[in-house]
């Protein structure tokens, strides 16, 4: 009897296995091959124009009347005299004073246009991070083989990246077939909301529906990616919703000598407990089955069994991604309490206490699910609850077989034959979120390198980047182009 179970223990055994080892056989590379392409030749002022344009300090403000808009036109004014056929010879709309927006016509109307999207603006520089800077941030400062200063990353490199590309373009007599848009937005550090939401508004009311909308969000990593040991180009097929809920409470306070039995700050703080202590659950949303669908074949073979057979080993999966901040923000919608506000004094008990909470929604979840999960969470009506304003609900998917995926991966293997491309799930918030009104394929990639030796520094401190870098993102845009065509 005993030899009888073992036995088929044995055999069940064996044929877990072999169904393993089948799905693994069964993960087939999704990358393309395509061949590299002669590097172009790219002129010295190219860095110079870079250089310049983080000089000029496009810094956004929450508040808009607090913005140095002398700087903003003086911006506008920089890229009129820099790129003078850009200036002269595509259509320019400019939106809400300091955005932009080019229209390069192409030959064949009945081709859907392209958008390429960047951003104008740029985060401060906290005062007490001079020093650590190698060079003042706003210098601009060509030294050691890059260029360094805020923005050289995040994203005057978009903005000067594209602007080069189209200037070489139009100097050796290319026109598109199909209509490209330059967007670029001025106040994206800030929510976007006057610059690319505008712009996406103006393209709306214009009847504009494009092929596909490239802006940033990743780019190509380097030793990010576990596991695996070739450089990945991490495309975001889709972005996080967020969510801001503000919690308050008002209870009679008085003299700390004689607390009532709970008082406002106590209410809030068990709030916030309670939502901790019952996150969202973790969830492999499509994104990230995109993603490691795409990585899977190109890892090490225990890597790809776990991969081929993600549907059995989802939990381990999830618990991977769930040992880092960053990770976990991939698999669930977070919640980050960001202020905290009650008392004035150390003997008097507030009255009232309010906490801010941030939500980052995973897609297939929504604004008014957050809202009703904290509601039961909760569970206490003297908490009010406010939902604030500047929210976004999460994207939709972006199309992995769509011509525009299809031109982007095509053009990246071109410029950087040593790399694998992979979509992915975008956990920050870009301007891209504002054309899904009028486009389905929003990519999120900026064709700059990421490592964990620069991935601080965009709103960080040493921004720069590498000439030779500089020099492949415009050549991505490029080619980029021509394969528009
Ligand atoms: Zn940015």
């Amino acid at each position: 009897m005993i030899k009888k179970t073992l036995s088929v223990l044995f055999l069940c055994i064996v044929v877990f296995i072999g169904y393993l080892l089948f799905n693994t056989f069964q993960l087939k590379s999704k990358q393309i091959h395509v061949a590299a392409v002669a590097k172009i030749q790219i002129g010295d002022s190219a860095v110079h124009h870079l250089s310049q344009a983080i000089a000029i300090k496009t810094i956004s403000t929450e508040n808009p009347e607090e913005m140095d808009t002398v700087l903003f036109s003086h911006f506008m004014d920089f890229i009129g005299n820099s790129y003078p056929l850009v200036d002269s010879i595509l259509e320019k709309k400019i939106i809400n004073r300091y955005s932009l927006l080019y229209k390069w016509q192409g030959k064949n109307e009945g081709l859907k246009p392209v958008v390429l999207a960047a951003h104008l603006d740029v985060v401060p520089v906290p005062n007490e991070d001079l020093a650590e800077w190698n060079y003042p941030p706003f210098s601009g400062k060509i030294a050691d083989g890059a260029i360094w200063g805020r923005g050289a990353m995040d994203d005057k490199v978009g903005i000067i990246g594209i602007l080069e590309a189209v200037e070489h373009l139009m100097s050796e007599g290319f026109v598109p077939d199909r209509t490209i848009y330059l967007a670029f937005g001025h106040d994206e550090e800030v929510g976007g909301k006057n610059g690319a939401k505008s712009i996406a508004d103006h393209l709306k009311q214009s009847g504009v529906q494009p092929e596909f909308v490239l802006d940033e969000g990743f780019a190509i990593t380097r030793g990010l990616v576990p596991n695996v040991l070739t450089d990945v180009a991490l495309i975001g097929i889709s972005e996080k919703g967020f969510a801001t809920i503000k919690l308050s409470a008002e209870i009679e306070g008085g003299h700390s000598s004689m607390p009532n039995e709970e008082t406002a700050i106590e209410v809030i703080a068990r709030a916030i407990n309670s939502l901790e202590d019952n996150p969202f659950p973790p969830k492999i949303t499509n994104p990230v089955q995109k993603f490691l669908e795409y990585v899977g074949p190109e890892m090490r073979f225990q890597d790809q069994l776990v991969f081929a057979n993600n549907h059995l080993f989802r939990s381990a999966i999830i618990s991977a991604y769930q040992k880092s901040g960053s990770g976990r923000a991939v698999v669930q919608t977070t919640m980050a309490p960001t202020l905290f506000n009650a008392g004035i004094k150390e003997n008097i008990i507030p009255s009232k206490a309010s906490a801010t909470l941030n939500f980052r929604i995973l897609p297939g979840t929504s604004i008014q699910d957050v809202v009703q999960k904290v509601k039961s969470t909760i569970k206490d009506d003297r908490i009010q609850i406010t939902l604030s304003d500047f929210r976004s609900e999460p994207s939709k998917i972006s199309d992995t077989n769509s011509p525009g995926y299809h031109k982007i991966t095509q053009s990246i293997l071109e410029i950087f034959p040593d790399v694998i491309t992979v979509p992915n799930l975008t956990i920050a918030a870009t301007d891209g979120r504002y054309y899904g009104e009028i486009c389905d394929d929003i990519y999120r990639f900026l064709p700059i390198r990421l490592h964990p030796d620069n991935i601080h520094a965009m709103h960080g401190i040493n921004e720069h980047l590498p000439i030779n870098e500089f020099h492949d993102a415009i050549r991505f845009y490029i080619q980029l182009l021509k394969n528009c065509n």
